[in-house]
């Protein structure tokens, strides 16, 4: 059977059918109790996000990127991403995962980790509230991390030490514990440094967090670490090898989180034709005006291109096929294409568009980020036109 609205990739019917059960939670579930939120809450009354749990755990929609053997109830990366798109039209579904109601778990990459890893950092993420953030970023830039890192780590004894600054690092200064990257051997010449990832706990010695205030109400912080101890157990994956550990998680992250920026597109998009069929004007109502309907129509257009590419990447990412190229495709188009239709969206509403009492215009802050974060439009273009050049011979008139 196929999916006959606007999702128009041929959708297995069982995933039909779970996108629509996801629907009427995110309906009749989440969005009651984010309406009685302020609006730029990030989170609800533990006893709402046990609730809103509960369900979810009975509706299987629950930590489906963790491994059985962990408690996890693993799905398919194309499940997840059908997940990630509609459960980002609630806050509480989407973009603040550590409050999330779907336990997505933590970071797949602590999976990677040793027995004992898994066990002290991994399961509590499952079992119980425990989050974590994943620090790149320093002063010195994040778009090219690989060879920009200057935090160092060095052994002395049986602890590694930790010297340096991270910066922009979502939840850090509330997050049980985060892994960081350092680099623990300069490298050969012409050949970027050697960076390992580290688990770190925010009482080790020598951390601290400083909050940043962003266009967004989810902050930021910055980490100062000096001399910051850490047990040689912490180390995860092999020393050197931090980016090896990291790369599949990284890049395959990009695919649900351009989900998520079109679930929230295509909600705005849904709203505001909801308003210009209520909204009249001196001559016909809204709906009935070109400027109006191309509006609609690109955004629809450019919504459906955005899913196929992000629907293509997962399928792709459980074929196992390597997905670097699509997943910064996905990215790309998908974060950049949201912050044109939620923009429109805001258009088509005039005065109420940027009112609190909607969701626009926090979606417009939130999407500002999203062409930032997970790497910046500009380095996914770099990748996307890189492997183009690469593998392109000139086609029939230069090949
Ligand atoms: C709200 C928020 C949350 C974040 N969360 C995290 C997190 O949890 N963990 C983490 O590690 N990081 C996080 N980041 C950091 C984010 O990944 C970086 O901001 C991003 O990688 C860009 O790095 P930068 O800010 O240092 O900009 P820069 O690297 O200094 O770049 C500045 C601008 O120049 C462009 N640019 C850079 N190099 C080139 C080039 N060669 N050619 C053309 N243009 C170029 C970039 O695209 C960008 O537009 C977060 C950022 C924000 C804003």
């Amino acid at each position: 059977m196929t999916d006959s609205n606007h999702y128009g990739f041929i959708l297995p019917e069982e995933l039909i059918l779970l996108r629509d059960q996801i629907r009427r939670f995110m309906r009749e579930e989440v969005k009651p109790i984010e309406d009685k939120l302020p609006h730029d809450a990030t989170g609800c009354s533990p006893e709402d996000l046990e609730h809103l749990r509960a369900i979810a755990e009975d509706m299987g929609l629950t930590r489906m990127a963790v491994p059985a053997e962990y408690g996890g109830n693993p799905a398919s990366a194309l499940t997840q991403i059908i997940l990630a798109e509609e459960s980002a039209k609630c806050r509480l579904g989407g973009y603040a995962p550590a409050l999330n109601a779907f336990k997505g778990g933590p970071p797949n990459v602590i999976w990677g980790g040793t027995p004992a890893q898994k066990e002290k950092y991994g399961v509590p993420c499952v079992e119980g509230d425990a989050n974590m953030f994943v620090a790149i970023t320093e002063p010195t830039g994040g778009s090219d991390p690989r060879n920009n890192i200057t935090t160092r780590a060095e052994k002395r004894g049986d602890k590694w030490y930790l010297n340096g600054r991270k910066m922009w690092i979502t939840g850090a200064g509330l997050a049980t514990y985060g892994i960081i990257f350092a680099r623990t051997n300069d490298g050969e010449e012409g050949h970027p440094p050697q960076v390992t990832a580290f688990i770190v706990e925010p009482d080790f010695p020598g951390i601290t967090f400083n909050e940043i205030k962003v266009i967004r109400a989810l902050s930021p912080w910055e980490i100062v670490l000096e001399d910051c101890e850490v047990p040689d157990e912490n180390v995860l994956g092999e020393v050197g090898q931090g980016f090896g550990v990291a790369q599949n998680w990284l890049v395959n992250a990009r695919v649900p989180y351009a989900a998520g920026c079109i679930g929230i597109a295509q909600e705005a998009l849904d709203m505001a034709c909801g308003w210009v069929k209520q909204r009249p004007t001196r001559d016909g109502m809204l709906m009935d005006k070109q400027a109006i309907q191309w509006m609609i129509a690109d955004s629809e257009v450019e919504l459906k291109a955005a899913r196929l590419l992000v629907y293509e990447a997962a399928a792709r990412i459980d074929a196992g096929e390597p997905g670097k190229v699509d997943a910064s495709i996905c990215k790309l188009y998908g974060t950049e294409t949201a912050g044109r239709v939620v923009d429109r969206a805001i258009q088509m509403f005039g005065g109420m568009g940027v009112a609190q009492e909607m969701p626009l215009e926090r979606w417009y802050r939130e999407l500002r980020v999203k062409r930032i974060g997970e790497g910046p439009s500009e380095v996914h273009r770099m990748v996307i036109a890189r492997d183009k050049l690469r593998n392109t011979d000139g086609g029939v008139y230069f090949g």
